[in-house]
């Protein structure tokens, strides 16, 4: 029997483009915002012996609650405000689940994360982009114009870089009727915050993520901060075991050695200091509060498909209005060299 599985599928998600992530092999990964240091000998030996510990054939910890209470002291909020998921995607996912869906308008600027564009239609949501203005800034009247009940915005912004200024997303959270999710995945690099706001604004959300500063990409680690009401009812939709038991323990001790981490964050952030005076020679290099930095240049694309050849992964965009932009996380010092020396004799060779 023939079945028409395109039939079968929810219309929302017949139309959707999965989340791209290229496969190949690199020898320069600068496309994913991933520390490029590992965790130092000494740390790792902690975490081999916590994980010696570990019964594997038990359900990790459900609540997280040593990570939480962990967390809950970097950041001195209470654990009761935590919730912590599978990656921060999974907690765009839960938080569209909880506040989202069938009839609920969902807001966020463009360019930005592209999960939240892909959850939202995922979960039946209705999409509103509204563009950003020159330099990519944010006008937050647009954002309201579209009535959201829940508004995504990085702070700051991925791809582009910069943060858009607090007072404007503070006039959002306080006109919206509904949630205001700010994403701060790249707070360890900016230092800024919403923390301080969660108690004047019972309607926002941070995320945070323990991929890029912590070092743990491949573990899968990420949180939010709300108030314990909205922590509570996210809490519902969430997968009963959704954070295993290795990750759980390793993230664990990395918030424990935050000034470890905030090494790294240190030699990436001179790093990218580094690698911008560079590549305002060449390109046109747009300001970074992060640990990527977004820049326009002549066939950007040509470049893209170049540097691939050399086997250093960048990030391109494609036909999107941001075709002639292209992404690169900042690496290790040798890393950074070898992109920009092949961007250089690219560049030149154009010019020939
Ligand atoms: N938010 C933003 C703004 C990001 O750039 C990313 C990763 N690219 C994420 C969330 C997802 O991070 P995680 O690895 O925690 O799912």
């Amino acid at each position: 029997m023939k079945i028409n599985i395109q039939g079968l599928v929810r219309p929302e998600i017949r139309t959707l483009e999965p989340y791209f992530v290229p496969a190949g092999n690199y020898e320069i990964k600068l496309d994913a915002m991933e520390n490029p240091y590992d965790l130092p000998a000494d740390l790792k030996k902690t975490i081999s012996k916590k994980i010696k510990g570990l019964a594997f054939n038990r359900y990790p910890d459900a609540g997280a609650v040593a990570l939480r209470k962990a967390i809950a002291g970097y950041l001195k909020v209470s654990a009761d405000q935590i919730l912590v998921g599978n990656g921060s995607d999974e907690l765009i996912l839960a938080i569209l689940l909880t506040f989202g869906g069938w009839g609920k308008r969902i807001v966020y600027p463009v360019p930005t994360f592209s999960v939240y564009g892909i959850l939202t239609q995922a979960t039946g949501g209705i999409k509103r982009e509204v563009f950003l203005e020159e330099g990519f800034q944010l006008d937050p009247r647009k954002i309201m114009k579209e009535y959201p009940d829940v508004v995504f915005l990085a702070y700051p912004n991925n791809p582009t870089g910069n943060c858009f200024p607090k007072d404007e997303i503070l006039e959002i959270a306080e006109k919206s009727r509904g949630i205001v999710v700010i994403d701060e995945a790249y707070f360890e690099f900016s230092n800024r915050t919403f923390l301080n706001q969660l108690y004047e604004y019972d309607n926002i959300i941070i995320l945070r993520t323990f991929s890029k500063a912590f070092s743990l990409a491949g573990l899968r680690v990420g949180y939010l901060v709300a108030n314990p009401q909205i922590v509570k009812e996210i809490a519902k939709v969430k997968l009963p075991y959704n954070v295993n038991a290795v990750s759980q323990a390793v993230a664990e001790v990395m918030v424990k050695n935050i000034k470890r981490v905030n090494k790294t964050v240190d030699l990436i952030k001179q790093e990218r200091a580094a690698l911008m005076e560079e590549l305002k020679n060449i390109v046109t290099p747009y300001p970074s509060e992060t640990n990527f930095i977004l820049f326009r240049c002549e066939r950007a694309q040509d470049l893209y498909a170049y540097l691939l050849k050399k086997k250093i992964l960048i990030k391109a965009f494609g036909e999107t209005y941001l075709r002639d932009f292209l992404r690169v996380t900042v690496g290790t010092p040798a890393e950074n060299k070898k992109f920009l020396l092949e961007t250089k004799k690219f560049l030149r060779g154009k010019n020939a």
